[in-house]
């Protein structure tokens, strides 16, 4: 297996629970001593899936890649696990944030979960001039993130990003950063040959607006961006959380990580 291949979330076992850890992995070269679980974790693997001692699982933690570990002590509400050997090692995955304008509860949960399916680095809340949904619960966004990457392979959750107004978000955004802007006003066109124009590695930006969509104030500060692509995602008008993952899936066809591009190391 080449590197590539190890780093790949599908070569990966599918019958071993995968968790999500703070913790260090690896101590000094070497598999980290035995490490607690969170209550909430503990609980899943006690009581949910009634795992005995030495049930392998495999844990990750965002910088020492993928980890086999076993079971070493289950007592209420503390499950110690011992890493064991590295499975899959760490890998940086595409440098794709993702910036939405915030839904109500059950659609955000969706949205946070499927961006980071698609790939997205980091999930930046901005608050357009005609977003509804205001306060955004950065806790339940994590913890949906951490769920999604738990559950589809990923080596490292998205990190979240508090929440800001759209002006003073696209100014944090360096400027090499290319920002693909989803417009349903963009003129009808295929949008992969637009991103196919984008360098291979070139970090990505993907902007989703609101479900009452971008005022015109918006669009010319976005127009003025030196670095900014604006796509048509068809010529339907797509719900913000369906947009977010058709966005995010031509974004990684044409200048992604489907593109079978190596990892960026
Ligand atoms: N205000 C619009 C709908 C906005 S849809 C209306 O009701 O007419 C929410 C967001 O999804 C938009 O801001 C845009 O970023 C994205 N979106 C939806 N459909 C799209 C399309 N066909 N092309 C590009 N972006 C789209």
């Amino acid at each position: 297996m080449n590197a590539t291949d190890a780093s790949n979330a599908r070569n990966r076992d599918r019958r071993a629970p995968r968790l999500f850890v703070a913790q260090p992995l690896v101590r000094d070269g070497r598999p980290a001593p035995a490490l607690t679980l969170e209550p909430q974790q503990s609980h899943y693997l006690a009581n949910v899936l009634r795992l005995q001692e030495g049930a392998r699982v495999l844990l990750f933690n965002g910088v020492d890649g993928e980890w086999s570990a076993s079971v070493s002590a289950l007592r209420r509400g503390a499950v110690t696990v011992t890493p064991q050997e590295q499975t899959r090692p760490q890998s940086r995955g595409p440098d794709l944030h993702y910036l939405f304008a915030p839904l109500k509860h059950a659609r955000l949960d969706y949205m946070a979960q499927k961006a980071t399916e698609m790939g997205a680095s980091r999930l930046v809340p901005v608050i357009t001039e005609r977003t509804e949904a205001r306060r955004v619960n950065l806790d339940r966004m994590l913890a949906n993130a951490i769920e999604a990457a738990e559950q589809c392979g990923l080596l490292a959750v998205p990190e979240i990003a508090a929440g800001e107004r759209l002006p003073a978000a696209l100014a944090r955004l360096e400027p090499e950063r290319v920002l693909i802007f989803c417009d349903e006003e963009a003129p009808a066109g295929n949008p992969l040959e637009t991103l196919a124009a984008i360098p291979r590695g070139t970090p990505l930006a993907v902007l989703v607006g609101p479900e009452g969509g971008f005022t015109d104030a918006e669009r010319r500060l976005l127009a003025g961006m030196p670095k900014a692509a604006r796509i048509s995602l068809g010529p339907r008008i797509l719900r913000a959380d369906t947009a977010a993952v058709a966005a995010l899936a031509v974004t990684q066809a044409a200048a992604g990580d489907w593109t079978g591009a190596p990892a960026q190391r």
